[in-house]
């Protein structure tokens, strides 16, 4: 069975064309499932009761449902999500003055072992799916809903649980059903994807013809500390990343946003902002600073607010345009991967 939200539209045109209709069909049931937000095909009413029954022998409309959800008093909702196997994946509501946006997840769990995130500690369990991935835009956009302000979601930033790379096809599969004006049409530059930094993807994203944006957790300027907190970076090493990104500037003409998450007394030193100034020099992108959210399950410390704001100072003072993290939902799990840790041992 295939699952009718996992289907791009072209590949479900082609689909139909292989079923002996016309490829308007794809944009029909598009219509229905994302527009009229049709849930079985017996409410698709302008599709001939034949054709409805090819349809429900071939696809399923399937879709992950909320298992528990929790909401910031700055309106933050963070959603743990369950899938058809059980499996669990975080999914997070941010609200922006400019618009609604969501942190998906990519993957159950996370193979790159970055020693500062939770969301690695159980180790990778599957690729999510296609539909697993849409179903997450859903599930808020049905939160959104039942708010009754006529609010959708605006913006998806691939930021969740996984490394969106390592699950390549179903994320160019899951953008483009994002980015069509017959899926959720929401536009490219709305679209963020953020990966540890996997050199293969960021060239073949590159020649993806997307207007989206791109997002490097780089987090450390030389080899030595950034072999510490991302153990990816012993397969590929900056001196392998840096010229991925930079061909993948200039063959998609867009600048990346490096991410920096500061670390009190180890990444936060003006040694460490002139450092990181003179490895991005040659590149386009600017920074964005993150503050930690700490866990219980390392020891790595927040820097202070002044610290963060003194490396903004160093980056700025060195030509590099960089910007401060908003945070949300500091009173809830809201750490990567927090959420579904602590369910997954049975602490809440
Ligand atoms: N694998 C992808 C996307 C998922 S992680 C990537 O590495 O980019 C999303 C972002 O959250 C990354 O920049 C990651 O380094 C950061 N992150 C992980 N744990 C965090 C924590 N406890 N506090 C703040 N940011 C964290």
């Amino acid at each position: 069975m295939l699952n009718l939200f996992a289907q791009e539209i072209n590949k479900l045109a082609e689909q139909m064309v292989a079923e002996g209709q016309k490829p308007y069909r794809a944009t029909q049931l598009f219509t229905w499932i994302y527009e009229k937000k049709a849930r079985s095909f017996d409410e698709m009413s302008d599709v001939s009761l034949k054709f409805r029954e090819v349809l429900k022998e071939k696809y399923t409309l399937e879709l992950p449902s909320l298992y528990l959800k929790q909401e910031s008093s700055d309106g933050t909702i963070k959603c743990l999500v369950a899938l058809k196997d059980g499996a669990k994946v975080e999914t997070v509501l941010m609200r922006y003055s400019y618009g609604n946006a969501v942190c998906v997840s990519s993957q159950v769990g996370c193979n790159m072992g970055c020693s500062f995130c939770s969301s690695g500690q159980l180790g990778k369990q599957r690729n999510l799916t296609v539909d697993e991935m849409i179903g997450q835009i859903l599930i808020i956009n049905q939160l959104l809903e039942a708010e009754g302000k006529g609010e959708k979601v605006t913006h998806v930033v691939v930021m969740g649980t996984g490394e969106p790379f390592d699950n390549y096809d179903n994320l160019m599969d899951f953008i483009r059903i994002v980015n069509h004006p017959k899926g959720f049409e929401i536009g490219a530059r709305h679209i963020t994807v953020s990966t540890c930094g996997l050199p293969d993807g960021i060239r073949k994203y590159a020649h993806e013809g997307l207007q989206t944006n791109l997002a490097i957790s780089l987090h450390a300027p030389n080899n030595e500390l950034r072999n510490q907190l991302m153990k990816i970076n012993k397969v590929y090493p900056l001196e392998t990343l840096m010229p991925a990104i930079k061909e993948y500037e200039k063959v998609s003409g867009r600048r990346v946003t490096y991410e920096y998450l500061l670390l009190s007394e180890l990444n936060d030193t003006k040694e460490y902002a002139d450092q990181l100034i003179n490895l991005i020099k040659g590149t386009m992108g600017y920074v964005n600073l993150i503050p930690y959210n700490e866990t219980n399950l390392c020891s790595y410390k927040r820097s202070s607010g002044n610290r963060i704001h003194q490396f903004l100072d160093y980056l700025t003072k060195g030509g590099v345009t960089a910007t401060i993290r908003k945070e949300f939902g500091s009173d809830i799990d809201a750490a990567c991967g927090q959420l579904r840790a602590k369910v997954e041992k049975n602490i809440i």
